[in-house]
């Protein structure tokens, strides 16, 4: 449970030394209970006090990884049970399921539209994360092969689905370096595999029925040092699915219960995508942090990636595209260049409607912390102080062999004072996005 400001004071020596560089103790029981400072800076807390804060500091929502290089995933990590409170920190995996039993082509067919599941929006790179590699064959051997193929074939992280503990220890002596998620269902299984996890220092995801067998299955775990687990959520139906990542997600957040405070995983075994997609919304909306799918059609992931990006947006941070000189096709020397924000959703449509006008032309995306054109101009982070800093810093009059720049209509008012700051030549564009299409059309520099 986290501390309040007094909860800490009455842990603290109570002396007013001042070593920590505050006033009081109490003082600086604030700022640690605000996480603003570290407990280091007081030399004088017990060490099972220091033990305490430690465990206090840890988010509701143990963070656990896999994966390895480019691979590797965080899930859980989650400290609120809604964005508005602060943001969501890590977003929910999407992993497409490929299993043993496929004949050698169909697989490398699979994994290689698994591999092309990514997309381009918003400025951001999204796609499928993870292969979940489950055992369907009876053989050990075939399974570790599988493993051992994909993993040749992919750079994304794996989770392991043996059916055997034999099966699992084959497998790992392949991928263990690659530090795969292993899922097991089978309860009789569970010791085995915890062992071969622990050995391996691997994550294990269990699966269960209710909160109570979570409950208790992952506190017996922790008393074996296995802490990186996951939970998995047996399949009983959308609705009930959903109100155990509620509970879940509420008692580990709200009422501080450790044993229920990991990362959860919902398997869809639906062949039907479409069923599939709309099963996945649910649990991406709340809380899975690990989603399992058949389909690998990009018609049914897509919206599914979509979705994912929009619930972990920081929704107190816009979505912005990075700072710099934008080449709109066939740019050249010669080409007009216009000037604008770096917030995502103006860049886009500033974007669309020069590409329309088929008219080449450099467009410079200046920092304005994501803000758009008028709000960041109010705010004064589009000023020409900015725009003249940026022109300089992108060194625009190496990009092209004129002196003219075109700014939003909204922001005439600034022209002149841009132009005696940063010595180009302003052109007013239009004050509408939908306007850009013909006044590049039609124009020419004085
Ligand atoms: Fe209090 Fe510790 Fe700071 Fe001294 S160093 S004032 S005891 S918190």
């Amino acid at each position: 449970m986290a501390f309040s400001g007094l909860d800490i004071y009455k842990l603290l020596p109570r002396t007013n030394c001042k070593e920590c560089g505050f006033q009081t103790c109490l003082a600086f029981a604030m700022q640690l209970a605000k996480k603003a400072v570290s407990f280091e800076k007081c030399p004088f807390v017990a060490e099972d006090v220091r033990a305490k804060l430690e465990e206090a500091s840890l988010p509701a929502i143990r963070a656990v990884t896999f994966g390895l290089g480019d691979g590797r995933l965080t899930v859980g990590h989650e400290t609120v049970l809604f964005r508005h409170e602060e943001k969501f920190h890590n977003p929910t995996v999407l992993g497409v399921i490929l299993e043993d039993d496929m004949a050698k082509a169909a697989l490398e067919e699979a994994i290689a539209a698994v591999n092309r599941l990514r997309f381009e929006r918003v400025g951001e790179t999204i796609g499928v994360d993870a292969v979940a590699l489950r055992q369907k064959t009876d053989s050990a051997d075939k399974f570790a092969a599988f493993v051992k193929a994909v993993r040749a074939k992919t750079d994304r992280a794996l989770i392991l689905m043996p059916r055997s503990a034999e099966a699992l220890k084959q497998a790992l002596a392949h991928v263990k370096a690659d530090k795969p998620l292993v899922s097991v269902t089978d309860p009789s299984l569970m010791d085995a595999v915890a062992a071969e996890c622990k050995e391996a220092d691997v994550a294990l995801a269990l699966r269960e029925k209710d909160l109570d067998a979570f409950s208790s299955r992952t506190k017996a775990l922790a008393g074996q040092g296995l802490k990186d687990i996951v939970l998995d959520l047996a399949e009983a139906g959308v609705g009930r699915r959903l109100w155990q990542l509620t509970q879940i997600r509420r008692l580990a957040i709200r009422k501080a219960e450790r044993s229920l405070g990991f990362p959860t995983m919902a398997v869809i075994e639906d062949d039907d995508p479409v069923r599939a997609v709309c099963q996945a919304s649910t649990y991406i909306a709340k809380y899975a942090s690990i989603v399992l799918v058949k389909t690998r059609q990009a018609q049914y992931i897509l919206p599914l990636l979509t979705l994912r990006q929009n619930i972990f947006t920081d929704p107190q941070k816009p979505l912005q595209v990075e700072p710099k000189i934008y080449q709109v096709g066939a740019a050249d020397r010669k080409a007009p260049v216009l000037i604008t924000t770096n917030f995502s959703l103006t860049y886009y449509t500033v974007l669309g409607e020069i590409e329309a006008s088929r008219v080449p032309s450099h467009l410079i995306c200046v920092d304005t912390e994501g803000m758009s054109v008028l709000t960041a101009w109010a705010a004064e982070k589009f000023t020409p102080e900015r725009i003249a800093d940026s022109l300089c810093r992108f060194k625009l009059d190496e990009v092209v062999a004129h002196k003219d720049l075109i700014i939003p209509g909204y922001v005439a008012m600034m022209s002149g004072e841009l132009e005696d700051k940063s010595g180009w030549t302003i052109h007013v564009g239009p004050r509408e996005a939908s306007g850009i299409s013909s006044y590049l059309k039609n124009f020419s520099r004085s």
